[in-house]
């Protein structure tokens, strides 16, 4: 069973590894980001709570990330394994997903860190374009999609995120570094962390977490 965490800070690859992985290994990405912006987008109560805080680049509050959460592992294609992308992002979500795990039977087995250093995160955000539809990430310098401002997965046209401004990704890079940045340690300790260097190329850095996780299936 692979119960993955992908971890790392705004930039350093991970919605990238986690499509490329969903894709090899059949299993559900589940990406807190993509939830709450579906939420914005389709108006609900829930989406109306969070737009000012994504915006802004805040954290959204750990108990109504830690209900999305525990509602969406609780599926049933979760069983035989999943992606974590973006959750858990603070100590508290990270307890509350020891607990969940026990209690759903799915406890995390495997975290996978990428790191990448603070003036490469600004190049690529600054470049982001992503796909509000599937998901897929792309870059307009580093990984331009085929065809321009169109997704390669699904034909929808790119957008860029109402986050992936300057002042947004200030604050949720010190949000990184002050709340989620704490829980590697708290990985580490558990003998579930594994380091893997965002700057190889996404080609090289997929074949690396692919044969971490051929090992540990
Ligand atoms: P992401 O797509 O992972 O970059 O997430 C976009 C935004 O959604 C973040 O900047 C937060 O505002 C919010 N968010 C996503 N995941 C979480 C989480 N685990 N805890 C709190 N806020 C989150």
């Amino acid at each position: 069973m692979l119960n993955i965490i992908l971890m790392g800070p705004p930039g350093a690859g991970k919605g990238t590894q986690a499509v490329k992985l969903e894709r090899a290994f059949k299993l559900p990405h589940i990406s807190t980001g993509d939830m709450f912006r579906e939420e914005i987008s389709s108006g609900s109560e829930l989406g109306n709570q969070v737009k000012a805080i994504i915006e802004k680049g805040d954290l959204v509050p750990d108990e109504l990330t830690v209900a999305i959460v525990k509602a969406r592992l609780s599926k049933d294609d979760c069983a035989a394994g999943y992606i974590l992308d973006g959750f858990p992002r603070t100590i508290p979500q990270a307890e509350a997903l020891e607990k969940m795990g026990e209690e759903i039977g799915r406890k995390v087995g495997l975290v996978i860190n990428i790191s990448a250093p603070d003036e490469e995160l600004v190049r690529r955000i600054g470049g982001r374009r992503v796909c509000p539809k599937c998901g897929a990430s792309y870059n307009v310098v580093s990984m331009k999609p085929r065809k321009e401002g169109i997704c390669d997965r699904c034909g929808s046209p790119l957008i860029q995120r109402k986050d992936d401004n300057e002042a947004s990704f200030k604050v949720r890079l010190a949000n990184y570094y002050k709340s989620t940045a704490p829980l590697l340690s708290f990985y580490k300790g558990k003998g579930l962390l594994h380091d893997f260097d965002g700057m190889v190329g996404s080609d090289k850095l997929f074949e690396e977490l692919r044969t971490l996780l051929n090992v540990s299936e």
